[in-house]
């Protein structure tokens, strides 16, 4: 942005941005400039006669949040786009939540459960009232209960109306919706609200307290939200409780990109937000700033075959570009080195950097081949999501603390760490202590401080040990007061008993699990010198509690210019662009995946998934399969996804006997065909990749138990020879033959060696380099 920043839109663009009179829906394919958009009004708004704390904006990652607020930084000066209030609605919520509290019920103390947290209380009530878990099943009750949090049902809205809201599940689980007001009442007991109460219980202080209502439409005389298409029935109420009186309201969204109806997204949301908001101007963008024409006609090709859309023309006028193209891998082994491969090519011949790549997949598990055929080679990767940092076990644990210390009500976290480091406190006496705070309706603390007004009388041992560590947590809830956050944190670390625990042995679990707390206490400590230098001194543990209730790994700030490979799930990638752009796993059952079933509207959700997926890139776009691949501890074959053949077949540049409409491709005769392996091995590569099959151990242990071998693949085992004095010679391997290998695809032989057992080949690979295999492992055919 400059000084001439609005001629950098495009007429519509332009449009959008200046129409400031009422609400606006800008609807628009994917590159077209929507968060653009927003970034820009946001700026034009603060130069005329808007101050920053009066424009609410809200996206889907604190990612996000940041990117848009650093460049409107850059226009307007870093002072005053500090003031804006932007980021996710869960954390914007969270802010406006630790204020008022107490008109809710809650102190602003008040801690916040994580996904793992509830799951864990739905146990503890589902055991608590002796159901069977195979039939109340931990995830399942918790989707259901926070399904209802996000259409603002209520446990009493819940069992009032039990046949909207349990459908068939009704005669399965009677007792669901009691679950669900036994978890209502213990979080409240806690002092604790799960992610979905942010949004609850920010629209009932809205509706229940008018006064504070008026007070926030007051204050944000602007709303905008972006990727409007994704928000959910809670949100989108209460933006239009915020919004109401002015209608100063502003989303921009692509029904095409909703992808998260699983969380309760509602696509309805854009489709009638004209009749929500009667008013509303309405802007559609259709060029395309981010792809090449093939990639945006690919993408359209697609998106077509969907029959819930609102219909767009997306047209690019970059380069016309090169055909997607399209790799089959005999394995996901296979798969991983065709694509590393390829970034090695790609980098060598076009002077990419490593950040200039992605590779995205359905699943959180594929990231593994992917991770091993990088570490092989030394290319530097991030991966965003999976484990994320903050669910690692030792971080919980202190965070617990942390919980625990600034709330003592919260149940998770006690459970959590009363016995953690090991202080002698068993199962059994933290079941009573449970039992007599859910009969006294009371919090486990309360229990814990006075056991003889709930009816608790352990034993002088157990006495000692729970007076010892309510002493520990008393000592430390005095020292909140005066400390700062990272004083107090350290302190906690230290004398809770964890780091000697943590440093018991130079284990290299421990030595990282040391290094982890470590990173955790480096963090509180920025923290503090951040908040200083904004000129807070006094940072407390509660405000980095609340900095760090909400993030995940994709909000780390460490990502943005780091020179590395991105790897991410596609839902992840929402929003997102990159150079290179490789859609892994395209195989039925994985992408579409195998939950789809037989419901056309799930189908369809894959498929605007996988038009997220294609749109993400600039410049090359490409897509794997692989024909076998290990899922769920054992070699699953897969086929091709049928969102191979949705795409156009002008616009990809398929491998040969796939049977992905070759016919087509031939009378389209200017687009080349190409083997999946058709691209130059690098010689680094094929130094790195040197590894017996003995590799297949370290694979995780239950995908190695009864490999099953492919109908059309012998396991070749020269010992089942009667008379083995050479294997090779036994099985007629012989260098110069071509192989077909289960997992590396097609080799040739290059060298046998050794007598029975250890007899062994060099085989070089087409996509996998030289492997030394043992013979008596080795799965593959001669052909
Ligand atoms: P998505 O649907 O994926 O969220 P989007 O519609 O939000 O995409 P943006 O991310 O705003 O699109 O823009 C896509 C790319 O095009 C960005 O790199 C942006 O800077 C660029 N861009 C948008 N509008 C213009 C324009 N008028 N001139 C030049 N570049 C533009
Ligand atoms: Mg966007």
């Amino acid at each position: 942005m400059n000084a001439n920043y609005i001629e950098e839109l495009n007429e519509g663009q332009r449009a959008a941005v200046l129409y400031n009179d009422g609400p606006s829906l800008v609807i628009a394919g994917a590159g077209s400039g929507k968060t653009r958009v927003l970034t820009y009004k946001i700026a034009y708004l603060l130069e005329n006669n808007y101050q920053p704390w009066n424009i609410l904006a809200l996206t889907f990652t604190n990612k996000a949040a940041r990117e848009m607020k650093e460049r409107i930084a850059r226009q307007v000066g870093a002072q005053r786009a500090r003031h804006l209030w932007m980021g996710t609605f869960h954390s914007i919520f969270l802010r406006i939540l630790h204020v008022e509290a107490a008109n809710i019920g809650f102190t602003s103390q008040f801690t916040i459960y994580d996904t793992s947290d509830s799951k864990s209380l739905v146990r503890s009530i589902i055991k608590e009232m002796g159901l069977d878990e195979k039939v109340y099943k931990p995830g399942s009750v918790q989707a259901r209960i926070s399904n209802a949090k996000n259409h603002l049902v209520s446990p009493a809205g819940y069992a009032a109306n039990k046949e909207a809201y349990e459908g068939d599940c009704a005669a399965k689980m009677p007792a669901i919706r009691d679950i669900y007001r036994r978890y209502w009442e213990r979080c409240r007991q806690a002092d604790a609200m799960d992610f979905d109460d942010l949004l609850f219980y920010t629209f009932i202080l809205f509706r229940d307290h008018p006064e504070v209502l008026a007070r926030y439409q007051e204050q944000f005389r602007y709303i905008l939200v972006d990727e409007y298409q994704d928000t959910n029935y809670a949100q989108h109420s209460i933006v239009l409780q915020l919004a109401k009186g002015h209608q100063h309201v502003c989303v921009v969204g692509d029904d095409a990109q909703s992808i998260y109806s699983f969380r309760g997204a509602d696509i309805d949301n854009i489709l009638y937000f004209t009749k929500v908001y009667p008013d509303t101007k309405v802007f559609k963008l259709e060029q395309n700033y981010r792809s090449t024409q093939t990639i945006v006609c690919a993408a359209n090709s697609l998106i077509e075959k969907n029959q819930r859309q609102i219909r767009k023309e997306v047209f690019s006028e970059k380069e016309k570009g090169e055909a997607i193209g399209v790799f089959q891998a005999y394995s996901d082994v296979e798969e991983g080195d065709i694509v590393i491969n390829k970034i090695a090519e790609l980098r060598r011949s076009e002077h990419y950097v490593y950040s200039d790549f992605a590779i995205l997949y359905r699943t959180n598990a594929q990231s593994r081949v992917f991770e091993e055929a990088m570490r092989k080679r030394g290319m530097p990767y991030r991966i965003y999501g999976g484990l994320s940092f903050y669910q690692r076990k030792e971080i919980k644990d202190v965070i617990a603390y942390f919980r625990l210390v600034v709330n003592p009500n919260d149940e998770e976290a006690f459970k959590r760490i009363i016995n953690y480091p090991a202080r002698g406190i068993g199962e059994t006496t933290v079941g009573k202590i449970i039992a007599a705070a859910t009969e006294n309706n009371v919090s486990l603390w309360n229990a814990l401080c006075e056991p003889l007004t709930y009816g608790l009388n352990f034993n002088k041992g157990t006495h000692t040990k729970l007076q010892g560590f309510r002493d520990l947590i008393v000592s430390f809830i005095e020292g909140v007061a005066e400390k700062n956050a990272y004083e107090i944190g350290t302190e906690i670390i230290r004398q809770s008993g964890i780091i000697n625990d943590v440093c018991q042995d130079n284990s290299p679990e421990n030595l990282s699990r040391k290094e982890n707390i470590e990173e955790l206490v480096n963090g509180v400590s920025d923290f503090c010198a951040m908040r200083l230098e904004e000129g807070n001194p006094n940072v407390s543990l509660t405000d980095f509690l609340s900095e760090v209730s909400l993030l995940t790994d994709q909000d780390s700030d460490k990502d943005g210019d780091d020179e590395k490979i991105t790897l991410m799930t596609v839902h992840s990638a929402k929003g997102l662009e990159f150079k290179n752009v490789f859609v892994v796993g395209m195989e039925e059952n994985l992408f579409p995946s195998g939950m789809v079933g037989d419901s056309p509207r799930a189908l369809e959700e894959e498929r605007r998934l996988f038009y997220v997926a294609i749109t993400r890139a600039e410049e090359h776009c490409f897509l794997s399969y692989a024909r076998t691949r290990f899922r769920y501890g054992k070699m699953e074959f897969g086929s091709p996804s049928r969102f191979l053949k949705d795409i156009d077949i002008r616009f990809l540049r398929l491998p040969q006997d796939t049977g992905l409409g070759s016919k087509v491709d031939e009378e389209a005769g200017h687009f080349r065909r190409e083997n999946s392996g058709g691209f130059s091995r690098s010689p680094h590569a094929r130094e790195s990749l040197y590894n017996s099959e003995k590799e297949t151990s370290q694979r995780p242990k239950q995908q190695i138990i009864a490999p099953s071998v492919p109908r059309n693949l012998k396991r070749v085992t020269p010992s089942a020879s009667p008379v083995a004095p050479s294997s090779a010679s036994a099985m007629a391997v012989q260098q110069g033959q071509l192989i077909e290998h289960e997992r590396f695809g097609l080799g040739e032989v290059i060298n046998v060696e050794g007598n029975g057992d250890n007899a062994k080949a060099t085989i070089r690979f087409k996509n996998a380099g030289d492997k030394q295999l043992l013979l008596r492992f080795a799965r593959f055919k001669i052909i």
